[in-house]
């Protein structure tokens, strides 16, 4: 298919829209420096006001449905949605440099699964009744909570958004979705597809930074809840807007991943399974990459030769090629970072590059933002490589010698999104998986969240989940309890 300029307005109350001041976001194509994805609008505080006050004008009526009438209408969003999957897929590839067919194919089609997932849901909104005095019904139900304000990252921008969009539409909240500024235009398509489903009002959708737009949505006295996925930094920001309101808000923040390699491994077959672990077909860039991999010192060399080997045969180029097995890394502002990050562990006393680094002056991938796949050893846990999120195509190894000390250095960190273990004693990978301050770890295997199985972070990595059943219900629903004298008519 054959990626065009694409013009996304905004959604608000049932009307696609420009900016009140008229003014764009224009989005790099990062696979090809200076030339252009598209543009979408750039909304600021009155764009979000009105965005908000439609919300909460279509709240009362949407809350009223069954939850199950709301199901279907996430159903036909789905089949829409499903009409324009590889359109989106394109669409992703163009706006943040994720491979087509390692990664933007596969969002674009999560996409329509997730809507499909919260449409079965509906009668699962449920309540319960709890034991009391003979005289009373003590029951309670679950009610939606208003106007949620749903704030997303450019990484994943339509599986996120959809995540968001289905739990919260499903329970019977109104939305303000605001995107992403670095890849607003897949997820302004697939939301408006959404929107225009539903009676206006019900889904609004709109664009603009963070400090403009995303700001004064989190501020806006009407909205109920706050879902954002996205940094710690911004997390933090976010949540002293919360505070000021007491409001339920939900965090998906930012991760530092652990890996352990056990020294009963598969060694090739690990190699290869860490390369998903660490979304090396993202360039690195998600949550959970698994990007800092303890590996067993008696195995330390010959693993990480091997893996050195299995990211130095990966197919770096164009997003949009059938061919690449990554892509670019999504910006100039993301670029600038990660190559700062590569040339500084180039400096680090006792850190070594195995593969990878920048592409040589004059290649043609300097024509993108790529970096090679890259794996160091470093001697110890120390550096940087262990500590910060370089959402790069980047795997650091750091040896270890007992369990112990490879939780510990696990668990050296403010983040607990998510972890990875490899061992072939399956009682010892479980029970370092229970060791592991992580909202979600996988057992020799590196592929990524299931719909309907909790994923989401400890510490510093978050606060609630969504992604299932539970998180739906404890973070866009309040439950509410009644309870009714029976003997009052005697
Ligand atoms: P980010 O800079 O935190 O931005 C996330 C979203 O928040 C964007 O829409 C951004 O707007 C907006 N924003 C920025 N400042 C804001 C403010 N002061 N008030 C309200 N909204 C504000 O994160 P990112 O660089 O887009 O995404 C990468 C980060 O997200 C990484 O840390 C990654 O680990 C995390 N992430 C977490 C999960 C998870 O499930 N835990 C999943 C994916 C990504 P603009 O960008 O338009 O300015």
């Amino acid at each position: 298919m054959e990626t065009r300029y694409r013009e996304e307005l905004m959604y608000i109350d049932g009307k696609e829209c420009e900016s009140v001041s008229g003014r764009w976001i224009d989005v790099e194509n990062p696979s090809h420096i200076g030339t252009f994805a598209g543009r979408a609008p750039r909304a600021n505080a009155e764009d979000v006001d009105r965005a908000v006050q439609a919300a909460y004008r279509a709240f009362p009526e949407w809350k009223k449905l069954r939850p199950q009438d709301r199901g279907i209408l996430l159903d036909k969003i789905a089949d829409e949605v499903e009409k324009i999957q590889e359109e989106i897929a394109y669409t992703i590839a163009s706006e943040n440099g994720n491979a087509i067919r390692t990664q933007a194919r596969g969002e674009a089609k999560n996409g329509v699964d997730r809507f499909r997932y919260y449409s079965g849901l509906g009668t699962e909104i449920k309540g319960t009744t709890y034991p009391g005095p003979n005289n009373f019904l003590l029951y309670s139900r679950r009610e939606p909570l208003g106007v949620v304000a749903g704030i997303t990252p450019w990484n994943a921008p339509v599986q996120l958004a959809v995540a968001k969009m289905g739990a919260a539409l499903l329970t019977g909240n109104t939305m303000v979705l605001k995107v992403a500024s670095d890849a607003p235009l897949a997820a302004m398509r697939v939301a408006k597809t959404a929107a225009k489903l539903l009676p206006p009002g019900v889904l609004n959708v709109i664009s603009g930074s963070g400090t403009e737009c995303g700001d004064a949505l989190c501020a806006h006295p009407l909205v109920a809840k706050i879902s954002l996925t996205g940094s710690t930094d911004v997390g933090k920001s976010v949540l002293h807007h919360a505070a000021d309101r007491v409001l339920n808000t939900t965090l998906e923040l930012g991760g530092k991943n652990p890996v352990i390699v056990f020294e009963d491994v598969k060694i090739e077959k690990t190699a290869k399974g860490l390369i998903p672990g660490a979304r090396i077909a993202r360039q690195g860039q998600s949550c959970s990459s698994g990007s800092r991999v303890y590996v067993h010192r008696s195995i330390f060399e010959e693993f990480t030769q091997a893996l050195a080997k299995e990211m130095s045969a990966l197919k770096v180029g164009d997003a949009c090629d059938e061919e690449s097995y990554l892509g670019a890394i999504s910006s100039k502002v993301q670029f600038d970072k990660v190559s700062g990050f590569i040339r500084r562990a180039q400096e680090t006393p006792g850190v070594k590059m195995l593969c990878g680094g920048l592409p040589e002056a004059g290649s043609p991938l300097t024509e993108g933002y790529h970096v090679l796949p890259t794996v160091f050893t470093c001697e110890n846990d120390d550096t940087f490589l262990s500590k910060l999120e370089l959402f790069g195509p980047i795997i650091a190894c750091i040896p270890f010698d007992t369990e112990e000390e490879a939780i510990k250095m696990a668990n050296d960190t403010h983040y607990g999104l998510a972890a990875f273990v490899w061992s072939s004693d399956t009682g010892r990978a479980i029970r370092v998986a229970h060791s592991i301050d992580a909202g979600w770890v996988m057992v020799n295997g590196g592929g990524g969240q299931i719909q309907g199985h909790p994923y989401g972070g400890m510490k510093q990595s978050g606060l609630g989940r969504e992604h299932c059943l539970e998180g739906m219900l404890e973070s866009f629903t309040e439950l509410k309890g009644v309870l009714v004298n029976l003997d009052y008519g005697k």
